[in-house]
């Protein structure tokens, strides 16, 4: 799944890789998936996307968009978007192929569930789009101590746990429960732990983790879990993923412990992380 490091790379090799090259066809929807998601009937987004030429591309959450002209082309943190030089085989399963007149191509396509949107601004509406465009990335600096203040310190998320405030409702668009694991650790903070038990040190703490290493992420290409647009794992090392967590805590050298919470697995480790 893409989070906030991986979408603002894809942005970055998007920009560099794709902007500028002219749609010449597109297949959509070749492998029907029951929660591939789009703005219209995805057969017609071939007559409104051929000859566009893409002009930029951006990052906002987990989100991509690439925009041509007065189209906007929106990818949500669940489409694995792959790139395709001209004498590459195409992937055999996908919700989308843009073929370019170049001979080169992107594909898209869906795990678990996805948006593939396209669309004019002003036609189109969506609730994570919007909290993702509005809201403050930690990779910019208007996340700053005093606006993360303004999300921790409120009355209704004082009983939530780390996880739950961290990765829930919107709050931080983009950031989930891959990169939440190694942020908590980081931090020394047990993902079950209440907000209202984090004394003003801990606040600032993880305050100080979501900044940092959401960056590191980002300027090492994404975490090692997830691909880039040509394939490749990123180079940012999770500690606490499921690629490495049998290797033991690196601090204390502790076991890593990983269970069922909200909707997806947590690791932590029980000595660094307290409960
Ligand atoms: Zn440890």
């Amino acid at each position: 799944m893409l989070e906030i490091p991986e979408a603002y790379v894809i942005a970055v090799q998007l920009e560099n890789q794709v902007c500028g090259r002219e749609v010449a066809s597109v297949t959509m929807n070749s492998a029907p998936h029951k929660f591939a998601f789009y703005t219209d009937d995805p057969l017609k987004y071939r007559a409104i996307l051929q000859g566009a030429k893409f002009e930029t591309a951006t990052a906002y959450g987990g989100m991509v968009e690439l925009v041509a002209h007065d189209l906007k082309l929106v990818f949500s943190d669940g489409v694995n978007l792959r790139f395709h030089e001209s004498s590459d085989p195409r992937p055999q399963k996908h919700q989308l192929l843009i073929e370019f007149t170049d001979g080169t191509a992107l594909s898209g396509s869906v795990q678990m569930y996805g948006g593939l949107w396209c669309f004019k601004e002003g036609t189109f509406e969506n609730e994570y789009r919007t909290a993702a465009l509005e809201k403050p990335s930690p990779l910019t600096p208007a996340f700053d101590p005093t606006y993360f203040q303004s999300l921790i310190e409120l009355d209704s998320v004082q009983k939530l746990s780390t996880k739950a405030f961290l990765a829930t409702e919107q709050r931080i668009p983009g950031l989930g429960n891959g990169v939440l694991q190694d942020v908590l650790w980081t931090a020394h903070i047990h993902p079950k732990r209440k907000i209202q038990t984090l004394n003003l040190n801990e606040r600032e703490v993880l305050f100080q983790s979501i900044k940092l290493l959401l960056s590191e992420m980002a300027a090492k290409g994404g975490r090692d879990t997830e691909k880039d647009l040509f394939g490749h794992s990123g180079g940012y090392y999770t500690h606490l993923s499921k690629l490495h967590a049998s290797d033991g805590c690196p601090v204390c050298g502790g076991g890593i412990t990983k269970e069922a919470y909200m909707g997806g697995s947590i690791y932590y480790c029980p000595t660094c992380q307290k409960l």
